[in-house]
């Protein structure tokens, strides 16, 4: 066993990281009930997080106390829904570290964060134009590339990942050229727990004069991310994977970028003037948000991002740290089972697959052990591809998830091997 993994598996059973997250588990009260009469162990957290009660009752006192649309109205509600929406944008802001609000672009989730790009940025690519992804991406950031390819006539390139589950820098650097207007990447790959080197990255593609968008949906709830720090142009994530609801996300974009940029959808709130001859746009972000957008989303993900900050993401990054050590090191140990994402920078995320066994009959045999782990392709196909295999099991960790919990699914993994085997 290596040093790193003695200490951080140390860490992650030292008694006061131990009452700290009891603690924390108090606060999310679905991890207090049971499946098919087991504790439920949630291990799906890359999927999507629990929430704590702060959200919830944020989300639920915005439809008892505040309901009313925002940007329009004079009346005291209308006003102060306005200024707790706006409020949030601001704790946004301040999480990934913008320079200006307007760059926060509320929109649906990941996936409308980057089609909004393709299709508003899109409009400026030509016949020839390159857009380069990498091996590792989740279908959100592979399909609207591919529709955009579709549509102007530019070209999709792929930088390829080794068998550790890291992308090959060299090719990488050697797929970017002049004819490279955009580069597509994940933060933290869904699949196999990789963190890629995004300033690094983004430093050679800008010396390539492309811009580059960074789907960041698996890594704002693990890593401390600040956009001015890794120069990105663009940052995409959800608000469902960071304890806060689902149908709220957001887009980040420079601001020099999103002013020169179409608006993408229209409707109200996106327009200053309206006459049948002629539409003149609203400033930013508005002009990216059209129609009425989620209200009580927007404000619980403010109270999301409070959480997180409350516990500390630096805190956070140290225990999930410490639990992928020890689950990585156990399950490196077990006869049948391969580690599928070995590389060395990785955060929250154990894929594996057991020998003789369907991803899917493990995942069975899990939820009848009250683990909940996700199955399957995780929306990235071609990494299966790479790997050989149709889907993994995926346990993916959370502030909340312990250690207890990783020798919970071990047990039923060997479980499943007896089942099965
Ligand atoms: N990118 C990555 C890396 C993801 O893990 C996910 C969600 N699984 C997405 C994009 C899409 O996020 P959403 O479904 O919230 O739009």
């Amino acid at each position: 066993m290596n040093d790193r993994i003695i200490e951080s598996t140390a860490r992650a059973s030292a008694p006061e990281t131990k009452r700290a997250v009891a603690r924390l588990r108090q606060d999310f009260p679905i991890l207090h009930r049971t499946v098919h009469g087991k504790p439920l162990v949630y291990l799906d957290n890359a999927a999507t997080s629990q929430k704590p009660q702060c959200v919830i009752e944020c989300e639920a006192r915005y439809y008892a106390q505040l309901n009313a649309n925002i940007h329009r109205g004079v009346h005291s509600l209308s006003q102060q829904a306005t200024e707790a929406y706006e409020a949030a944008r601001d704790t946004v802001r301040r999480f990934i570290h913008t320079e200006r609000r307007e760059e926060i672009v509320f929109v649906r989730g990941t996936t409308e964060a980057i089609n909004l790009v393709a299709t508003s940025y899109g409009q400026g690519l030509r016949p020839g134009d390159e857009i380069l992804i990498t091996e590792m991406e989740h279908h959100s950031n592979i399909v609207p590339w591919q529709l955009l390819c579709e549509r102007s006539g530019a070209v999709l390139r792929v930088a390829p990942i080794d068998d550790a589950g890291e992308l090959r820098l060299d090719a990488f650097e050697r797929l970017l050229g002049p004819a490279t207007r955009l580069v597509a990447l994940t933060h933290l790959s869904n699949a196999l727990g990789t963190i890629n080197p995004v300033k690094r990255l983004v430093a050679l593609a800008h010396a390539a004069g492309a811009v580059v968008l960074v789907d960041g949906a698996q890594a704002v709830a693990h890593l401390p991310v600040d956009v001015q720090e890794l120069d990105c142009d663009f940052y995409a994530f959800s608000g469902h994977k960071l304890y806060g609801p689902t149908g709220i996300g957001v887009l980040y974009g420079k601001a020099a970028l999103l002013d020169a940029m179409p608006p993408w959808q229209g409707g109200g709130d996106m327009i200053r003037e309206v006459t049948f001859a002629r539409t003149s746009y609203n400033d930013l972000p508005y002009k990216f948000e059209a129609g009425t957008p989620h209200i009580a989303g927007g404000i619980a993900l403010g109270a999301a991002i409070d959480y997180v900050g409350m516990v500390g993401l630096p805190a956070i990054a140290a225990h999930e740290h410490a639990l992928l050590a020890y689950a990585t090191e156990q399950a490196a140990g077990m006869a049948g089972l391969r580690l599928i994402g070995t590389a060395r920078d990785k955060a929250s995320i154990l894929s594996f697959t057991v020998e003789g066994v369907h991803p899917h009959d493990v995942g069975t045999i899990l939820d009848d052990e009250g683990v909940a782990v996700r199955t399957g392709h995780h929306c990235a196909m071609p990494v299966m591809a790479h790997f050989g295999v149709p889907a993994t099991v995926r346990a993916s960790f959370a502030l909340y998830n312990t250690v207890e919990e990783v020798d919970v699914l071990l047990r039923a993994i060997r479980r499943a091997q007896e089942v099965f085997g």
